[in-house]
C-alpha cells in the first residue's frame, strides 16, 4: 500500500522516498503510516506471506518464503493455541521484518546493513542480506549465543561488531556506524514493525475467535505492531473487536510493568536475564506497548529465569521441540492468568527457537 513516514516524536512527515530510519529534524523514530485504509477481505485466504502485500508499504521485495507459521492447539488445554514462530527461515520471528526492512535497503541503493542486536535480530539480517546481496555489519553483547555468532559470521558472512555492553549500548553504537558508514539502519524500526504486523493477520486468519494474545515483550515491536494491525483490521470492519495483548518481561527486566506500576515513565533497566531475546532495558516501543495494553483491556506481567526453564522442559518433553527461554516465558505468564482469561481462547507466540 502506499504511505509516508511519520516522526513519532515531532510529528514531522516524510515521503516514502525518505531513505532514514530517524527523522532529520530531531531524531526521533518513524511510522509508516498507509495512505487508505487497509484491504484485509483477502487476509483469510493468504497462500503466501506475500498476499499480504496490500497490508504492507509498497516496495520492490524478493518473495522468499516466510512466515504463515502454523498455529496449533495446546495438548492439554483445547482453548490454548501456540503460534510456531519458530518455523521461519532462522528459527525466530525477526524474518517477517527483516524480509521488509532489508528488502527496502536494497530499494534505496544501499550496500550495508547495520543492526544492533541481543542475537536473533543479527542472525536474521545478515541471512537476509545476503540474500539481497548486500553487506551486514551487527553490534552484540560478548554474552550472545555461541552458535548464532558462528552462523552469523560464518554462514552469513556478517561483519560482527562484539560489545561489552547490553543491548542499548550495541543500538547507540549502531546508529554511530550507520551515520559513519552510509549504511542502512537496521532493526527495531518503522519497516520491520510493518512486517511482524503480519502475525496479525495470520492470527486472525487462523483464529477470528481469539480473545487473548501473549507476546514475550524485549523492544516492544511487534506488541506495537499486533496492536497496529489488529486495528488497522477493525478500522476496515474486517475485525470486530481487538483480542487483549498481554505482555511478557522477565521479572529481571521489566521496563514496561515497572513504568505501568508507577504509572510514569520509563526507565532504563540493566537487563539481568538469561532469556536474551527479552532482555531490552530501555524499550523503543514502550510506551506504545502501554498504550496498546491498556486500550486492548489486556495487561503485562513478569515471569521468572527458573519459571522459563521449567516452561521450556516441559514444552520439549511434550511437543519435541526446544524453545529459546524468551517463548517459554508466554507459557509462564499464561499460568498466572486468571481463570476467567484460561476460560477464553488464547494464543501464545513462540518467539523463536535459537538455543
Ligand atoms: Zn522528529
Amino acid at each position: 500500500m502506499e504511505y509516508r513516514l511519520r516522526c513519532m516524536r515531532c510529528r514531522k512527515s516524510y515521503r516514502a522516498s525518505y531513505k532514514r530510519q530517524t527523522c532529520a529534524s530531531c531524531g526521533g523514530i518513524l511510522e509508516v503510516e498507509y495512505l487508505g485504509d487497509a484491504d484485509g477481505n483477502g487476509i483469510a485466504h493468504a497462500k503466501n506471506f506475500w498476499d499480504f502485500g496490500p497490508m504492507l508499504p509498497k516496495g520492490a521485495y524478493k518473495h522468499f518464503e516466510v512466515g504463515l507459521t502454523r498455529l496449533i492447539k495446546s495438548h492439554e488445554n483445547s482453548s490454548l493455541f501456540f503460534k510456531l514462530e519458530f518455523e521461519n527461515p532462522t528459527k525466530s520471528f525477526k524474518d517477517r521484518g527483516s524480509a521488509i526492512e532489508v528488502a527496502k535497503a536494497k530499494e534505496y541503493g544501499y550496500s550495508k546493513i547495520v543492526c544492533a542486536s541481543t542475537g536473533n535480530m543479527a542472525y536474521s539480517i545478515a541471512y537476509y542480506a545476503k540474500l539481497y546481496s548486500i553487506e551486514a555489519a551487527v553490534f552484540i553483547s560478548r554474552s550472545a549465543n555461541r552458535d548464532k555468532l558462528i552462523d552469523i559470521r560464518s554462514t552469513h558472512d556478517a561483519e560482527l561488531h562484539m560489545i561489552n555492553g547490553d543491548f542499548t549500548k550495541a543500538q547507540a553504537d549502531a546508529e554511530e556506524y550507520a551515520k559513519r558508514n552510509n549504511a542502512f539502519l537496521g532493526g527495531d524500526y518503522c519497516y520491520r514493525k510493518e512486517g511482524q504486523a503480519t502475525i496479525a493477520y495470520e492470527l486472525f486468519a487462523q483464529r477470528p475467535s481469539l480473545k487473548n494474545i501473549i507476546v514475550p515483550v524485549g523492544n516492544a515491536t511487534l506488541f506495537s505492531a499486533l496492536y497496529k494491525a489488529y486495528a488497522m483490521l477493525k478500522k476496515a470492519r474486517v475485525a470486530k473487536a481487538l483480542p487483549r495483548l498481554i505482555g511478557v518481561e522477565a521479572s529481571a527486566c521489566s521496563p514496561i510493568l515497572d513504568a505501568m506500576k508507577r504509572n510514569s515513565e520509563i526507565k532504563y533497566t540493566r537487563p539481568r536475564t538469561l532469556a536474551d531475546a527479552i532482555a531490552v532495558g530501555m524499550p523503543t516501543y514502550g510506551s506504545q506497548a502501554i498504550e496498546a495494553a491498556k486500550s486492548t483491556g489486556g495487561m503485562f506481567v513478569a515471569v521468572g529465569d527458573d519459571e522459563m526453564a521449567v516452561q521450556q522442559d516441559r514444552f520439549y518433553k511434550e511437543y519435541g521441540i526446544k524453545i529459546e527461554l524468551a517463548a517459554a516465558a508466554g507459557i509462564a505468564a499464561y499460568g498466572k492468568l486468571s481463570n476467567a482469561i484460561k476460560r477464553e481462547e488464547t494464543a501464545i507466540i513462540l518467539t523463536g527457537a535459537n538455543i
